[in-house]
């Protein structure tokens, strides 16, 4: 009799565990996963997907405002946000079909049902069944945060609320400067909702490029979006279908929904950690890994946004792939985490990969800056108000592209692309040697020919 249940029993059927037991399973392991709501995970069901859904979905609006200059007259238009998201809901329902056969089919088994650990190789089932596992996976994601806790909390949605609204609200504040709340406010001022994003720093995104900052709030604003900063929600209170927001300087903002997008953290409550011997990494709350995504137990790994190092998919399932090769392909693969591309799907959309300028300040003594902003060719004669920004950030000594950011029509497309040439460490004569695609924005990244900033640090006396 084999000595457990299974090879590998994965907990979590997101973007991470669903690439681990697929891949696992292909080298002939018995693998078991478990999934305690719908197989696909955040990005599938409440995050990636849906939100791109949202998104473009949103961007028709600038489509039929910028169509009169270009000849058309469009008559009367509505828009009605249940069809949108009932839609929504086919195609996730349809995905999440996709994904639940993709498993059975790679070999792995799917138990619908939470899982907690007991041991280092036993699992226990919502059901009270047990099952013992050479390997476990960890690989259950993160949740949005809502604290601290303010009064009125409980009336405040969060993004899993927000894709599943009864109605598209006329007026919304949003707390949060990142990824979330940038992306929900052009959804919902795309849709034509008022928008109200609150920020507690001084500029939104942080820990983005100063320029990018300065671009994307500036191009917001002109899109009618209010962006409040150095401030925070204090209080919300609920007078029958009206909320009132109020903010720590003592002013309120009336709205029909309150929204916090204040980050998320890693789902290792209640997991059975300590029972297994699994270690928090203290530094930032999730499950501690090495390279390989080890935990602090020989047999129990972690991937995805439950170790909290960079969330986003194509990293989770990156570290479930490379935990598969390791464990079960007997060919070990250390994920290299840096020069992650990353976009925030906001409008105007922000594309980015590798340093920001501050970054390679502080890191590179000599470093140049090439930036443009222009008016996009569409908006010459859709007449709308709006400035694309490029920005390369190039080593003064190696003449190596360190990092591109890039603020407007896909930019997240373009930066796809150009990581690849970053990732390869590409020098500003390689972008110089390629001839133009033209007309291109992203030709610009090609024809910036003298830098617009050199940054040389003084050796220390
Ligand atoms: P998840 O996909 O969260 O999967 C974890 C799964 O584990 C969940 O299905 C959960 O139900 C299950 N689970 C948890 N505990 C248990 C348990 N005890 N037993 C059984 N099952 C359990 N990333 C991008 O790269 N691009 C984007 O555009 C993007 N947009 C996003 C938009 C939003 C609104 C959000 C919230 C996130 C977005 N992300 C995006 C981030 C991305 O969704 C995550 O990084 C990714 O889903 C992480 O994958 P994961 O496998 O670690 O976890
Ligand atoms: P982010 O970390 O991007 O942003 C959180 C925001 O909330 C920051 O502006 C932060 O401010 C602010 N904040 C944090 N705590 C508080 C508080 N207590 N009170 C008031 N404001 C607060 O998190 P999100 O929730 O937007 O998204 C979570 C993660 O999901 C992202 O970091 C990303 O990894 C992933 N994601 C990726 C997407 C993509 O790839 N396009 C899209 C959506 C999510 P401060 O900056 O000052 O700390």
């Amino acid at each position: 009799m084999a000595e457990f249940d299974v090879d590998l029993f994965v907990i979590g059927g997101g973007s991470g565990g669903v690439r681990a037991a697929r891949i696992a399973a292909g080298y002939g392991a018995k693998v078991m996963v478990a999934e305690e709501y719908r197989m696909g995970g955040t990005c599938v069901i409440r995050g990636c997907v849906p939100k791109k859904l949202f998104v473009i979905g949103s961007h028709v609006h600038d489509k039929i405002e910028d169509a009169a200059g270009f000849g058309w007259s469009i008559g009367q238009v509505s828009f009605d946000w249940a069809t949108l998201v009932a839609n929504k809901d086919k195609e996730i329902a349809r995905l999440e079909g996709a994904y639940t056969s993709n498993v059975e089919k790679s070999g792995a088994r799917i138990v619908k049902t939470r899982a907690v650990l007991e041991d280092a190789h036993t699992i226990r089932l919502a059901t009270g069944e047990k099952v013992t596992a050479k390997y476990i996976l960890i690989a259950t994601g993160g949740a949005p945060n809502h604290g601290p806790i303010v009064p009125g909390i409980e009336h405040v949605i969060s993004s899993n609320e927000a894709f599943h609204l009864k109605e598209l609200p006329k007026r919304i504040v949003i707390q949060g400067g990142g990824y979330i709340a940038l992306e929900f406010a052009g959804i919902f001022a795309g849709f034509g909702s008022d928008v109200t994003v609150i920020y507690r720093g001084d500029n939104i995104l942080r820990g983005f490029d100063e320029d990018v900052r300065k671009h994307v709030r500036a191009e917001m604003e002109k899109r009618g979006i209010t962006i409040i900063t150095g401030r925070t929600v204090a209080k919300v209170d609920k007078h029958g279908r009206d909320f009132t927001t109020h903010l720590s300087d003592g002013s309120s903002i009336a709205s029909d929904q309150v929204m916090f997008a204040i980050g998320r953290h890693p789902n290792v409550r209640g997991l059975g950690l300590e029972a297994a011997g699994v270690a928090i990494n203290p530094a930032n709350g999730g499950i501690q890994v090495d390279g390989w995504s080890k935990t602090s137990v020989d047999n129990i790994y972690a991937v995805g946004d439950v170790t909290h190092r960079t969330n986003l998919t194509p990293v989770a399932i990156r570290e479930g792939h490379a935990f598969a090769d390791t464990v079960f392909g007997k060919r070990p693969v250390e994920v290299d985490h840096a020069t992650i591309p990353t976009a925030v799907f906001s409008q105007p959309e922000v594309g980015t990969v590798g340093l920001t300028e501050e970054e390679a300040r502080a890191q590179f003594s000599h470093v140049d800056i090439y930036k443009t902003d222009f008016r996009p060719i569409k908006a010459t004669m859709s007449g709308r108000d709006t400035r694309v920004l490029m920005k390369l950030v190039v080593d003064g000594v190696s003449d190596r592209v360190l990092g591109c950011h890039i603020v407007g029509d896909g930019a997240a497309e373009i930066t796809q692309a150009v990581a690849i040439a970053v990732k390869m460490k590409a020098t500003k004569a390689d972008f110089d040697a390629t001839i133009a695609l033209h007309p291109t924005s992203s030709e610009e990244l090609v024809t910036m020919r003298t830098p617009t900033a050199r940054h040389v640090r003084q050796a220390a006396e």
